[in-house]
């Protein structure tokens, strides 16, 4: 276990380059989310002298647009890796390729320092081939891995050919993104907390952030208007675990200073909200502030599952939430409500009677397909069924995972839930 803490809190005077590799993956697209990790600690180290750089290899492969500020990705379908061969599906890379990487470093200065992050533990191959181009264009420079991959799978994450691996939280004094990085940025990503104070057993939120802490207001005003005062911003996403938790002094207060620092912005919750929390105040409170798509986390209708997701809601909260929302004047289409697939020990016939209740409730079943996280105890269960997940992050890959790795749900069964919760959609 590693933590560059020291080093980085000692740097002055040098040139770093952070670095976001493109997404290998069956599927992906723009849903607003930019590195937050990597973007704090690119802020951090200029406001103490450094001269900092960023390329974005998702972001670079953005062309035309799509609703609410966000691109679309160029997509580049690739070779299969080994584990996925058999699989009847294209797999692609999503952003620039390595001609388009060395394009973008041809204009910039010879790093002392470049930090890679990494998100998806199955998406490290696009890790790896964007570290041996890094390291052909800029031999000298000192290699740092960060990210979630690099914090739930250290030990495989050392062959990625990195100098150090930061498998530990950082210890600095992080207070902002450095999204003006960013050319051309047609929406914010804010954090307004990290963490999460409770602990589902397929999530490894407490892993990543042990201990559950809000930002000061102050702070996360400051880091919204940088982000939505500029350019042609006119949407923004909140990526926090528990936005909810606490909103009469936390949520509600900033929600209404974003509002009167931009009248008009759209707002976006792409990670579910906690179900619980929401009564007829703060449905009538998201309305009028101005949120447009929202997602809502009931994941299962099963008691005894619900129980595995700290029992966040249940039935009638959800149902009583659901009518709040449509009473406060959203439409179906702006709310949709997870329903997670493919757990270890979950009850197939329990996603389909999910999807059905909530269809026969006029709610929109959005599927979430179970990816094994590391370091949590669903992974456990998966790695008793599949003990190679322990050694090929690969094969967590959570379109395949449930479907064709672990034999949970069959592809014919996966995609009829899908269908049916197409089908069963409100107000489509
Ligand atoms: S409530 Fe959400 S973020 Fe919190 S532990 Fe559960 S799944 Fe993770």
């Amino acid at each position: 276990m590693a933590d560059l803490s020291p080093l980085l809190r000692g740097l002055s005077g040098a040139t770093i380059l952070g670095i976001n590799p493109p997404v290998h993956d069956f599927t992906f697209s723009d849903l607003w989310a930019k590195p937050l990790g990597l973007l704090f600690l690119l802020d951090y180290l200029r406001r103490r002298g450094n001269r900092v750089h960023l390329v974005d290899c998702v972001y670079e492969g953005r062309f035309g647009f799509l609703p609410f500020g966000r691109s679309r990705i160029r997509r580049t379908e690739i070779p299969k890796p080994p584990p996925f061969r058999s699989i009847p599906r294209r797999y692609n890379r999503f952003g620039i390729d390595r001609n388009g990487l060395i394009e973008s470093l041809r204009s910039l200065p010879p790093p002392d320092f470049i930090l890679v992050t990494s998100v998806m533990t199955y998406w490290y191959e696009g890790v790896f081939q964007t570290m041996e181009t890094l390291r052909e264009y800029f031999p000298s420079a000192r290699i740092i891995l960060g990210g979630i991959y690099a914090r739930l799978c250290p030990e495989h994450a050392a062959r990625s050919g990195a100098d150090e691996i930061q498998s530990l939280p950082l210890s600095l004094d992080l207070t902002k993104p450095a999204m003006d990085l960013y050319p051309d940025r047609r929406y914010g990503a804010l954090l307004t907390s990290f963490g999460c104070p409770l602990a589902c057993e397929y999530c490894a939120s407490s892993i990543l952030e042990p201990r559950f802490r809000r930002r000061p207001r102050e702070e996360v005003l400051e880091d919204a208007a940088a982000q939505i005062l500029n350019g042609d911003v006119l949407d923004l996403a909140f990526f926090d675990d528990a936005l909810l938790m606490g909103k009469e002094t936390h949520f509600y207060p900033l929600c209404r200073a974003l509002r009167k620092m931009k009248p008009g912005i759209r707002f976006h919750t792409p990670n579910g909200l906690h179900v619980r929390e929401i009564d007829e105040e703060c449905a009538l409170f998201l309305k009028e502030s101005g949120f447009q798509t929202i997602r809502l986390s009931l994941e299962s209708i099963d008691p005894g599952f619900q129980k595995r997701g700290s029992e966040k809601t249940g039935d009638k909260e959800y149902l009583r939430a659901l009518s709040f929302l449509k009473q406060a004047g959203f439409s179906p289409d702006q709310l949709e409500t997870y329903v997670l697939a493919g757990v270890p020990g979950q009850n197939p016939e329990s996603v389909e009677k999910t999807i059905r209740f909530i269809a026969e409730n006029g709610g929109n079943a959005r599927l979430a397909e179970f990816s094994p996280v590391p370091g949590t105890l669903s992974f456990e269960h998966a790695a008793d069924i599949v003990p190679e997940l322990r050694d090929e992050p690969l094969l967590g890959n959570k379109t395949v995972f449930s479907s064709y790795i672990s034999g949970l749900l069959t592809p014919d069964r996966l995609q009829h839930f899908k269908d049916l919760a197409r089908n069963t959609a409100a107000g489509r």
